[in-house]
């Protein structure tokens, strides 16, 4: 009876419904765009956008403007706007961050921790320190930092500084520490500086301590810069060499240099 594509939005949510608990759901549950149903289903589209609005308000499946439709519940608004910020940020900007608000934090540390926190900042100076593979270091490190903002005792601050934790331990900083371990990682130098950091804490001196942690950071960040601008200039001397034989087999009158 029907000439065109079905129209028919029962039947489309019922093929939906059949697809959305199937197993072999792409692995972030991102369903297929509605053309691509009504393709599969062989139903007009807007039966498959009325479809999709009843699952949408049984909770089944969730939206997010420019991204697609989900399986699942909608995680919280604070957490979908992490996961964004987190797209959307490089490591320079992070360490720009880092560099502005962990110092305050050392500050506020030498001021408020306990002396059982010191001790545990201690002891994970000493993890950090004994850590021999980089996935491991910076796990400590993470930690040790951490221990510093928490013991700044104030939880906002603290929000703020596991926001940028929480970018820290995406996946997209596999290739960042891949990087930071290409460019020679200083153990010792690092190792030093957190002893420094601790040592200004604990002897409650909090001008001494937000320096100290200015000084670690910003030898992580002049670091980063020469990882990835070596990444750059590996990148960039392929490409001139190949141009470069371009430009010689073109014209023989390109001067050597
Ligand atoms: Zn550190």
């Amino acid at each position: 009876m029907a000439t065109g594509p079905n129209d028919n939005s029962n039947y489309a949510l019922a093929k939906l419904r059949e697809y959305i608990q199937a197993p072999n759901l792409a692995k972030d549950g991102r369903l297929p765009t509605e053309r691509a149903f009504a393709e599969t289903f062989d139903v007009g589209r807007r039966a498959v956008r009325r479809a999709l609005e009843v699952l949408e308000s049984e909770g089944l499946i969730w939206r997010r403007q420019g991204a697609g439709t989900f399986v699942g519940e909608k995680p919280d608004d604070w957490s979908a706007q992490v996961t964004e910020l987190v797209a959307g940020t490089d490591i320079m900007e992070i360490m720009e961050v880092r560099l502005r608000i962990e110092p305050q934090l050392a500050q506020l540390a030498a001021m408020r921790a306990k002396p059982a926190e010191v001790e545990r900042m201690r002891a994970l100076v000493q993890k950090t320190g004994e850590s021999t593979d980089a996935d491991a270091k910076e796990l400590w490190d993470g930690s040790l930092h951490r221990q510093i903002a928490q013991s700044a005792g104030n939880k906002l601050f603290l929000s703020i500084f596991d926001v940028v934790n929480r970018i820290r331990q995406d996946d997209a900083w596999q290739s960042i520490r891949e990087l930071a371990r290409r460019s020679g990682t200083n153990g010792r130098a690092s190792f030093e500086q957190h002893m420094a950091i601790v040592d200004a804490i604990a002897d409650r001196d909090p001008a001494r301590a937000g320096e100290a942690m200015r000084q670690h950071l910003l030898m992580h960040q002049e670091r980063l810069i020469r990882a990835t601008s070596l990444g750059f200039q590996e990148e960039k001397a392929a490409e001139d060499s190949a141009a470069k034989s371009v430009d010689e087999a073109d014209n023989p009158l390109t001067p050597a240099s």
